[in-house]
């Protein structure tokens, strides 16, 4: 007889123990899909310019960035993005899928700039993303107590922290698998970002790291050093809706009426920026076929790179195989959000502000918030427009501050005018130097009623005269003018006795001033009667110090300072000459230096006099209405 085992069938269905939801979870086997098709079936956004579920087609870029963070072989991602990208959305999107896939045994950080982003983001931004969308929500956690304005408390265990660099949170040492630092630009502190990445330390094959911003100052921006370190760094190429070729879409191929004039002799006559928004006047024109797209031709552009390989419009600036950190640049005028006459008319009105005040903040807000580009301001010179005129004060031209020593006259010879400085001096040892008057003058009787006739009142009414002066003998220095001046000068500073002629020498060795003995007029055997004093300045030593002194802060003891008259046109002055790699100061020849060189006699002159200015304590006697203090 063959006995057969019983049939294993079950006597009825109360044999059965069914799985929990999340036994089934946690069972099931489950592909991980990149994240751009993941965010496509999983998100669902209620407060959103498109609310509905997740489409890639309205935002094609962030697809391809989505995708290849999550790539197997990728750890590191560095967004560098501009403003109405969607980059942070795309980052929480993101974070939502590493929470999905989580088993459990990991958590995830969020950092952000300071304390008040993540009062006013924190988890309040992630909260509603797992709300609306069905499957998130289904692994919320049902206890109120598990989801606080800064924790996130996910019913597989996965925990989703929120902080600051400075944060409790940033700094303790708990290990998080997931870190996603945002608006990194805006860290003060690299440390504090190297102290959260080693947070990760622990999940070294399997961490994810998220940076993502917009970009700030070219050089110090911790994005920028993130981005270096990078193994591949992609660029999105549209493609031509015309000619079908792909291309990075560059600043320099937008275009607008009335552009042209910014050609060599045309007019700097841009339209008014109302008006490119209003009659969307701006286009892009295809790098290859010249073709010029407008706003739908762009966006349209956009959406074609998705239908090429490599399907994402992400291009790698170089092949490398399994990198395991990568770089996006997503300038803002990809965004399907951001219209091409958006990108002009900001520009036209941060190069108006730029004209009409000097100041470069728009300037600089455009290339960060609109171009996604670190910004550098023009290495033209020790010093900028912008940063010059924070030292203005708001003492009107003429007026003598308070404690002032001496008044000093500074000129600077060109062959038909002298352009002029007129320097306050305080007392020892502080050494105050305060500018109260600029301009230009065409004669020597011009000077001469400066240093005789002019009268200058401080706040009590006391009147100060210019005293010693400091007159460029100069006009040959560039030895092309025939009609050198020099004569001139040393005539009449041999008549006005306060006033020293002077001598620029090149180089930083020898005495920062010497001083020359001049007999006779150069070129000749006229003796120059009484005989002069010339003296001759190392000019290299005193821009260096004049540098140093327009690097102290405006409100700090030593800083300059200048009338309430000063403007951007006086400012360029100070931007015309820049060191070479050998320290030599050079004029860069956009811009006239004249005044730049007058602050440097000035500061030549305080050390002149600065044996002969007494201390702040050794007041003058009362009753005397004129300080004249003339020079020897
Ligand atoms: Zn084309």
């Amino acid at each position: 007889m063959v006995t057969t085992a019983p049939a294993h069938t079950p006597e009825s269905s109360a044999d059965f123990v069914p799985f929990c939801d999340e036994e089934i979870r946690a069972l099931e086997y489950r592909r991980r899909i990149p994240g751009g098709d993941w965010s496509e079936e999983n998100i669902y956004l209620k407060k959103s310019t498109r609310p509905g579920w997740w489409k890639n087609a309205n935002n094609p870029p962030l697809k391809g960035i989505m995708d290849i963070f999550s790539l197997w072989h990728v750890r590191t991602g560095v967004i560098r993005k501009g403003i109405q990208t969607g980059g942070t959305q795309a980052c929480y999107n993101l974070l939502a899928r590493e929470a999905d896939y989580s088993n459990g045994n990991d958590n995830a950080l969020v950092v952000m700039a300071d304390e008040k982003s993540v009062k006013k983001h924190g988890v309040n931004r992630l909260r509603p993303l797992f709300e609306c969308s069905p499957n998130l929500a289904a692994i919320m956690s049902p206890n109120p107590d598990d989801t606080t304005a800064y924790t996130m408390r996910l019913l597989s265990g996965f925990r989703i922290d929120v902080g600051w660099a400075t944060s409790e949170v940033s700094v303790a040492s708990e290990s998080y698998r997931v870190i996603i630092i945002d608006e990194i630009s805006k860290f003060s502190n690299v440390q504090n970002i190297d102290e959260i990445k080693g947070r990760a330390t622990t999940h070294e094959d399997t961490k994810k790291l998220l940076f993502l911003s917009s970009p700030d100052m070219s050089g110090t921006d911790p994005l920028q050093a993130e981005e270096a370190s990078c193994d591949v760094t992609f660029d999105f190429w549209p493609v031509c809706p015309d000619c079908g070729e792909a291309q990075p879409m560059l600043w320099d191929n937008f275009t607008w009426p009335k552009q042209n004039s910014l050609l060599p002799g045309g007019k700097e006559d841009h339209p008014h920026p109302g008006e490119v928004r209003r009659l969307h006047l701006a286009r892009y024109a295809c790098r290859h076929c010249g073709v010029l797209w407008d706003n739908h031709a762009k966006n349209r552009a956009v959406t074609l790179a998705m239908a090429r390989p490599p399907y994402s419009g992400w291009i790698p600036r170089q092949e490398v195989a399994r990198f395991s950190s990568f770089a996006v640049i997503y300038p803002g005028w990809l965004s399907p959000f951001v219209s091409l006459s958006e990108c002009v008319a900001k520009w036209i009105e941060a190069q108006n502000e730029l004209k009409e005040t000097g100041r470069d903040d728009k300037v600089k807000k455009w290339t960060n918030t609109v171009a996604g580009e670190y910004y550098a301001r023009e290495a033209i010179g020790a010093v900028t427009t912008e940063h010059l005129l924070r030292y203005k004060s708001d003492l009107p031209r003429n007026l003598v501050p308070p404690d002032t020593c001496f008044l000093g006259l500074l000129a600077d010879t060109q062959q038909s005018s002298f352009y002029y400085e007129v320097w306050a001096y305080g007392f020892a040892p502080a050494y105050k130097m305060h500018m109260v008057r600029h301009g230009i003058v065409e004669k020597f009787i011009d000077l001469e009623g400066l240093i005789l006739s002019e009268e200058f009142k401080d706040h009590n009414g006391l009147i100060h005269r210019i005293g010693p002066g400091l007159l460029d003998s100069g006009g040959t220095r560039r030895g092309y003018q025939k009609h050198s001046r020099t004569v001139e000068v040393y005539e009449w500073c041999s008549q006005h006795r306060q006033i020293i002629p002077i001598k620029g020498l090149s180089g930083r060795t020898g005495e920062m001033i010497s001083y020359k003995e001049i007999t006779t007029y150069p070129g000749t055997n006229k003796p120059i009667p009484g005989g002069l004093k010339r003296a001759n300045l190392r000019v290299d030593l005193f821009k260096d110090e004049l540098e140093r002194r327009l690097g102290i802060e405006p409100d700090d003891p030593g800083a300059l300072s200048y009338h309430d008259g000063i403007d951007s046109d006086f400012a360029k002055h100070y931007t015309a000459e820049t060191k070479d790699e050998s320290g030599t100061w050079i004029h860069n020849r956009k811009h006239r230096n004249d005044y730049w060189d007058c602050n440097n006699y000035a500061v030549a002159l305080l050390e002149m006099m600065r044996l002969r200015i007494p201390r702040i304590d050794t007041q003058e006697p009362p009753g005397r209405k004129i300080r004249n203090s003339g020079v020897q």
